[in-house]
């Protein structure tokens, strides 16, 4: 059979669309189409008690050695014998969470007499345990008071079966599968596990296979494969497909899955919340350039029966994946459609044949020192502040050798003494070492810009910074010499020679296997790994934790390149510069002899190929240094298929193509923000509207209401986004989760290098809801943890992770750099220092050093409604205010008392050019409002916001369904009560808080109806 090595190839691909529509990203960790992220811990046992997953939560045995035997369907699996009380042992930080719990594994048995097949909890009055006792697979709970159990009855021993036991607390059930058919179901209270077997507050969970709580002997022998531990409740559909993967070969390469769809449906021919209002809707008309597909708005002009105080409609318009209608000159239609009505919009396209507009860069930032926080205007501490205290408290904590660790473990130097690694993407093994490092690099240098309030701990990090630096410096230069003037070395980075008495570069890690001839590395070479991955990468490897497969070498460096240039840029620290010199050059060397063939092959490769935003990096080190070679090789990451469509560049995002619909997000954004940098230093225009018509898309067909992106159902991956733009509720909201944290910091990334070509309010109102609604509400409440994916199903609880900065996940490395620079998009100012944008109403005070003025904001927002600007120095200067869209209630600016006549769109900057002097106070005034925010395909599903603040229901438990709520239809506010200076409400007996206040349970969207 080849069943041994179906379960190591690549099987379930998921999540790309490349040239014949169908064909998609691969990758080993995704294996049954079940969303990585889901994935707690994996263990194969061929031969190991290895975690396969990239958790790293490694087994041991306890007490005995398990055996490895030849088994003649897995290959090699675990064997325990019988008439012993020890099995295997697992790390009991396996279940961490209050959330449903899956568990899956294969087991064979000589007589089915008796042996816990999984075991865990307390002590044997607490446990959760799965086994076989006198022919019986059982699964139960127990507890004090009570015991509840699934069964199934007669297991046939001397055969393989497949179990899964699912703990479903959001249906309150305890499920139990064998051999891919549900065979027993019982009621379970909706409490988490950790509560229910009291191992909430404590360490003293015992987790164990093939051993038993009870301290009962195994009575028989077992063989053991393939067990898993997912953090979500699996469905019918995935059990059957683990088992059919297996046990039939059905795994298919290449085929996309949908997860069940457990989500209420709703009639797609009823019209929902405002849409059975409807009374008509305008058509438009565009205009567009050859080649280039319209740009279609997401709302058109429409009437509303009397009382509805709205005047657009959303409309969801097809979404080609190519640019055949645009062709040639000349005009067409689209139709589209408002979801619930038949109601079809009608756009006449006019395609002309003008030349392309090539915005100039008029915008820019002030310095993090430019700006300070400050407390509200009641001396209160905001938000904004206790996140950042959180974050650089802790930071000023950490210990820079653990940042250094695995580079000194690559380079085989000794470690200081009590140095101690990182945990979790960092650890010995982890083949993506490094990344929390270039987080950490980018994260203290803006900790030293951003706390000049305080001088000792501005020097700490001053510190700190060299100190890494320095010896990233010492390391990089041991790279491709001799050791001894004279001896062996190989300098040229394209003639790395297989680590010493290999036969093939591989990615092994370990403290036996790793290599560490650095002088064979190539001048230059900077990583905490040998650079066999950017080797094994060009060759072909995919994603995975064996030794022949790799974890995204390019997507750690260019954290660590990023985080170099960052220091450099805030500390002027040269030789931080020349590190990532060093490694640039050691890139362009290897980069420039690669054929196009392969490296589209490279880019396109699910995870391995993953290289962040190289081409941004890359196109800084250009712009910093002025070497060609750097923009050159910056160029050669472009996504060719995604920017382009193909490489005769015939459509794309280039042309407003929607090529990147089922990718995965996060791979995904960086390389946009990567083309906006390419467009900055190369001004080849194709760049800019790359980045731009993305922005567009990603914002208005992908996005939650907490400004995520990430979370598809289809295909079925929380990473990804949804198959089809502008159904999120048919394709998104991802049971695995959505909004993963660090793809909004690279949309707020994004929207502000945007902002600065084009600065239109759009994008900072985009860039306001990230960051209150998802940046903030990131954070755990008493510590800097902070979330990966931000769950959005009824009833979610957000999960925090690395609390004391010593394990970090892709999600926790971008925490500690959005939370060092919050207060970097308050104020822009033109590049000619002769306009001000005031973009964000948080106080702080801006000390514009070029213009020798200082501007104190004051006020408590969003706790009140107003802000006030002080102003201190003299001069000319455009003052430009942004109206946000959701102040429809009115704008009022009155200047040193005396309110201005002024008619403002919300949505756009108002204008205020005139000589200002010393002691002019600005008072801005925007009532806010409530609103609902739909989802564009369900638009009963809809969150409330208030003002700019996403407010959510609190809840009890877990909802199967979601919780309904009726407004007033003219007027939504009407019967809210509450204080709107603590943002707290009451409305029909449910709570609602700040999203970013919010710790417990939660339903942010709600299923809505008027009256
Ligand atoms: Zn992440």
């Amino acid at each position: 059979m080849k069943l041994a090595k179906l379960l190591t190839i690549t099987i379930m691909a998921l999540c790309g669309l490349f040239t014949t529509g169908l064909r998609a990203q691969e990758g080993d960790q995704i294996l049954d189409g079940i969303g990585e992220t889901a994935l707690t811990a994996r263990y194969v046992f061929d031969g190991d008690l290895r975690d396969w997953s990239r958790n790293n939560l490694h087994a041991q045995y306890n007490g005995t050695e398990v055996d490895f035997v030849k088994d003649d369907v897995f290959g090699e699996v675990a064997w325990l014998k019988p008439e012993d009380i020890n099995g295997i042992k697992l790390p009991n930080k396996l279940i961490t969470t209050e959330e449903s719990l899956t568990i899956s594994g294969w087991f064979t048995l000589e007589s089915a007499i008796g042996v816990s097949l999984l075991d865990f909890g307390a002590n044997e009055q607490n446990h959760f345990s799965i086994g076989v006792f006198d022919g019986n697979l059982i699964a139960k709970i127990v507890t004090k008071n009570k015991e509840v159990q699934t069964k199934k009855e007669d297991i046939k021993p001397k055969n393989w079966h497949h179990f899964a036991v699912i703990y479903n607390i959001v249906t309150s059930t305890l499920e139990l599968y064998v051999d891919g058919k549900l065979e027993d179901t019982t009621k379970i209270s909706n409490n988490g596990l950790l509560q229910l077997l009291g191992l909430e507050s404590s360490d003293n969970s015992n987790f164990y296979i093939g051993q038993a709580i009870t301290g009962e002997k195994r009575r028989d022998q077992v063989k053991l494969h393939d067990f898993r531990v997912y953090h979500v409740a699996l469905s019918a559909q995935q059990i059957q497909r683990i088992y059919r993967s297996s046990m039939e070969g059905e795994a298919v390469v290449n085929e996309r899955q949908q997860e069940d769809d457990k989500l209420p449906k709703f009639d797609p021919d009823t019209p929902q919340l405002f849409n059975a209002y409807l009374k008509s809707i305008e058509d438009i008309e565009v205009t567009t350039n050859v080649g280039e597909l319209p740009r279609l708005p997401s709302y058109v002009q429409a009437e509303y029966d009397q009382g509805i105080n709205k005047d657009e409609v959303r409309v969801i318009w097809p979404a080609p994946k190519d640019n055949e209608n645009v062709q040639k000159v000349g005009t067409y239609t689209v139709e589209g459609k408002i979801p619930g009505t038949s109601f079809k919009p009608k756009a006449l396209v006019s395609v002309k044949d003008a030349s392309l507009e090539a915005p100039e860069r008029m915008v820019t930032s002030f310095k993090l020192s430019q700006v300070h926080l400050n407390k509200d205007s009641k001396g209160r501490g905001t938000k904004f502040i206790e996140n950042r205290d959180k974050f650089v408290n802790t930071l000023a904590k950490t210990d820079p050798d653990s940042f250094l660790y695995m580079f000194r473990n690559a380079f085989g130097v000794s470690q200081p003494q009590d140095a101690k690694p990182l945990g979790v993407w960092d650890s010995q093994e982890t083949k993506l070492r490094g990344h929390a490092t270039g987080h950490y690099l980018t994260a203290i240098a803006q900790a030293y810009a951003s706390s000049s309030y305080d001088e000792q701990l501005k020097e700490l990090f001053a510190q700190k910074m060299n100190y890494m630096v320095e010896t990233l410096y010492d390391l990089s230069k041991l790279s491709g010499q001799p050791i001894n003037s004279g001896g062996e070395h190989v300098s040229d980075p394209t003639k790395v020679p297989f680590g010493p008495g290999k036969t093939d570069y591989n990615s092994d890690l370990s403290e036996q296997g790793i290599r560490n001839d650095y002088w064979n590395w190539g001048t230059g070479y900077i990583s905490a790994y040998p650079p066999d991955q950017f080797i094994m990468l060009e060759s072909g490897a995919t994603y995975g934790g064996q030794n022949d497969q790799i974890w995204a070498p390019y997507y750690t460096l260019h954290k660590i390149l990023a985080g170099l240039l960052d220091v450099y840029e805030i500390s002027g620290n040269k030789k931080a510069l020349s590190v990532a010199q060093g490694m640039g050059d050691w890139v362009s060397a290897r980069m420039v002899e690669l054929p196009t063939s392969t490296l589209i092959s490279m880019w396109n490769r699910y995870i391995a190929g993953e290289y962040g935003g190289m081409n941004e990096v890359m196109a800084r080190l250009y712009r910093l240094t002025g070497t060609e070679s750097y923009l050159k090789v910056a160029g050669l990451f472009d996504n060719i298929k995604m920017f382009y469509g193909d490489a005769q560049h015939t459509h794309g995002l280039a042309k407003n193509v929607d090529t990147f619909r089922g990718l995965h997000s996060n791979q995904h954004i960086p390389q946009i923000v990567g083309a906006l940098e390419m467009y900055r230093d190369t001004d080849e225009v194709e760049y800019f509207k790359i980045a731009d018509n993305f922005w567009f898309k990603a914002t208005h067909d992908y996005m939650y209401s907490i400004g995520g992106v990430a979370g598809a159902r289809n295909p079925a991956n929380a990473e990804c986004f949804p198959v089809q733009p502008a159904t999120l509720y048919e394709n998104g909201f991802s049971s695995g989760g959505q909004n993963e944290t660090c793809a909004t910091y690279n949309m707020l990334k994004l929207t502000r290098d945007l902002f600065f070509f084009e600065p239109k309010a759009q994008l900072m109102d985009y860039y306001e809801r990230g960051l209150y609604n998802h940046i903030l509400a990131s954070v755990a409440k008493d510590s800097p943890a902070n979330t990966y994916h931000v769950p959005l199903l009824p009833g979610s609880v957000k999960h925090f992770g690395n609390p004391d900065m010593t394990g970090f996940t892709c999600c926790n490395g971008t925490a500690i750099e959005s939370s060092t620079k919050l207060q970097n998009s308050i104020y822009f100012k033109g590049k000619d220092n002769k306009s001000l944008y005031v973009n964000l109403f948080i106080p702080s005070t801006l000390h514009w050093t070029e213009r020798n003025i200082e501007i104190q904001q004051v006020t408590s927002f969003p706790k009140e409604d107003n802000t006030t600007l002080k102003v201190t120095g003299k001069g000319r200067f455009d003052l430009k205010l942004r109206v946000p869209n959701w102040a429809t209630n009115g704008y009022h600016v009155s200047i040193n008392g005396k309110e201005m006549d002024i008619q403002v769109t919300p949505g756009s900057y108002l204008s205020i050019d005139r000589k200002w002097k010393n002691g002019d106070i600005i008072e801005l005034s925007m009532p806010f409002d409530f609103r609902l925010e739909p989802v564009m395909d369900q638009q009963n599903i809809a969150s409330l916001f208030y003002g700019p603040v996403l407010l959510a229901a609190q809840e009890e438990s877990p909802l199967t369904h979601w919780r309904k709520v009726t407004f007033d239809a003219e007027q939504i506010g009407k019967f809210i009560k509450g204080d709107p200076s603590t943002l707290e409400f009451n409305y029909k007996g449910i709570e609602f808080k700040p999203f970013y206040q919010s710790y417990g349970r939660h339903s942010v969207y709600l299923d809505v109806s008027l009256d």
